[in-house]
């Protein structure tokens, strides 16, 4: 027997109390407390290098295999929002910061484990719940889990996917265009060189080139992501920009490196500059944090960010946590053809660096994700929930009889 209303109140709960990225302290207290009324083993951990920054680990068991759920605490800010970001419901969608994006897979997870955990016999492997921190920000708390859990059978994160199995993400690569040109007065027609007029056909040259259709296996065609993020130049009205500088965003595919991205930036950049005598522009990689401000060489964040980057994923459909979900959501009515997310989440870290089985799967919506009615839809919620509890019971089953291809 389950209890929608028992299954609702962990995203009540986990919507109810902010967490902003960068203030979470109060939503680490409550998933403390509601992983140890789930039945599990917690404990705080604290991230390296990123002072106040606490991943919440719960865990139930001691064999293998050992099963990994995740989701991030933090949310964006609750800036212009037009519902409750605190929680309310309406026409069978439940409306908050962090419905979507990420609460209600976390609340799921925990819904689903207390049912696993309740159910006999109990699991014979490893349950280990993670609740990470400042994903929407420095991400260290995904980089955290990498480090203290690269030993884990299978990781999945319940980022929003729309019930969705998604086994490739994109990674980001972060750009600088710096376009210098040579000032002038802007009365005297034909005067200097405008560096922000030439930064604009650059622009759009960038985006024609990056605008291309990429081939993910197993998924099928893709367009790619990119954005110029933020533009910075010039000095008054009367005076021809000597100056420009925009940051953009890349993204990429698995298989892709960002060095052949980069030369096909740069070949771009070679073109403007024998087109324009005088032009000269350069691109670096740089990202800029929300403040707008670069992150200081030799941080965790640079690191994260620009020196390591954020890499593309891809799991195989053949290994067993793929298999096991796609069961899962079959048997459950959902929509069970592999799909891709189109941004990036901190399960990254894991599965590139330390060969982690990596999936996404959760109830939320991107679309829905960081709008200002963020919400999640009941039904949606419940069948995540279903799918996570016979999923999480099959892959912790030793005779599983499920091999990888
Ligand atoms: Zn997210």
């Amino acid at each position: 027997m389950t209890d929608p209303r028992r299954s609702e109140y962990f995203l009540r709960r986990l919507v109810s109390v902010p967490s902003v990225s960068g203030n979470e302290e109060a939503c680490v207290d409550v998933c403390l407390a509601l992983m140890n009324e789930i039945g599990l083993k917690t404990k705080r951990v604290e991230c390296d290098q990123d002072p106040g920054a606490v991943n919440v680990e719960g865990i139930f068991g001691n064999k293998p295999p050992v099963l990994c759920l995740t989701g991030h605490i933090d949310t964006i800010p609750f800036t212009d929002m037009t519902v409750n970001p605190l929680g309310e419901e309406r026409n069978g969608r439940f409306y908050g910061r962090g419905a979507s994006d990420m609460k209600g897979g976390l609340a799921a997870i925990l819904a689903a484990v207390e049912r696993v955990i309740k159910n006999a016999p109990p699991p014979r492997g490893t349950i280990l719940v993670v609740a990470t921190a400042r994903e929407e920000t420095i991400k260290s708390g995904g980089y955290q889990l990498a480090h203290d859990h690269r030993d884990v059978d299978g990781i999945v994160c319940a980022e929003p996917t729309d019930c969705r199995i998604a086994i490739a993400a994109t990674g980001s690569l972060p750009l600088r265009l710096d376009v210098h040109g040579k000032p002038g007065h802007s009365s005297h027609s034909g005067s200097g060189i405008n560096a922000i007029r030439a930064t604009l056909g650059v622009v759009d040259a960038l985006y024609q080139e990056f605008g291309d259709t990429v081939t993910v296996p197993y998924v099928g065609e893709r367009q790619r992501g990119f954005n110029a993020g933020v533009i910075r130049g010039g000095m008054a009205q009367p005076v021809v920009a000597e100056s420009c500088s925009v940051w953009l965003d890349v993204r990429v595919f698995p298989g892709e490196t960002n060095t052949r991205l980069l030369e096909r930036a740069d070949a771009v950049r070679q073109r403007f500059e024998r087109s324009i005598p005088g032009l000269r522009l350069k691109v670096t990689p740089d990202r800029l944090d929300y403040q707008g401000n670069s992150y200081p060489l030799g941080s965790l964040a640079y690191h994260i960010h620009v020196d390591r980057g954020m890499k593309p994923l891809l799991t195989t459909p053949g290994t067993p946590l793929v298999k096991t979900f796609v069961e899962a959501l079959r048997s459950e009515g959902g929509d069970a053809a592999l799909t891709m997310m189109s941004g990036w989440g901190d399960i990254e870290f894991l599965a590139t660096d330390h060969g982690v089985p990596a999936i996404y799967f959760g109830p939320g919506d991107i679309k829905a994700a960081h709008t200002r009615d963020e919400s999640i839809d009941f039904h949606k919620y419940h069948l995540a929930i279903s799918v996570f509890e016979r999923a999480i019971t099959t892959f912790l089953r030793a005779d599983s009889g499920i091999e990888p291809d």
